[in-house]
């Protein structure tokens, strides 16, 4: 067996390699107004591209052709395609953020100051639920880690 080494690499705004743009473009099939992803995907959700060897996340190469900005946390398919890839479609941290403040304040809600716990800022970790009521995404990931901690424990 011939294990290959391939590392990731980071995408960095403006500096793409031209032959990974051109390998890029190539797995791209338009559908609908979607990009749909016709390379490599791990476990057949997250598309990725490789190029001699080098690993390159799509969804963020995606975003940063589209906005020349790196992207904050996961990039996301915001339309809820499989596979779509479409800059105008892709989601950030920032980006679904701003959408669930948009979603609260259609609801009479303002996410804005310290949470429950008082440990994160609503305006960045807020999000309203269709009852109304608010919850933080910050105390969501604290108790996610300790629920996957007791579960490593248990096995
Ligand atoms: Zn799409
Ligand atoms: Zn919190």
């Amino acid at each position: 067996m011939n294990q290959r080494t391939v590392r990731t690499a980071p995408v960095t705004p403006g500096a793409v390699p031209t032959t990974v743009l051109w390998a890029f473009r190539d797995r791209l099939h338009r559908v609908d107004g979607h990009r749909i992803w016709l390379g490599a995907a791990d476990k057949g959700t997250t598309p990725v591209l490789y190029v001699d060897d080098v690993r390159y996340p799509a969804r963020p190469l995606a975003w940063v052709l589209h906005h020349d900005t790196p992207p904050v946390g996961l990039v996301k398919a915001g339309c809820r395609r499989p596979l779509c890839i479409h800059g105008p479609h892709l989601t950030d941290d920032v980006t679904r953020q701003r959408e669930r403040i948009l979603y609260a304040a259609l609801h009479g809600i303002t996410l804005a100051g310290p949470c429950r716990t008082g440990r994160h800022d609503l305006a960045a970790y807020g999000y309203a639920r269709p009852d109304a009521t608010t919850n933080c995404r910050g105390c969501d990931n604290v108790r996610r880690r300790i629920t996957d901690r007791s579960e490593e424990y248990a096995a």
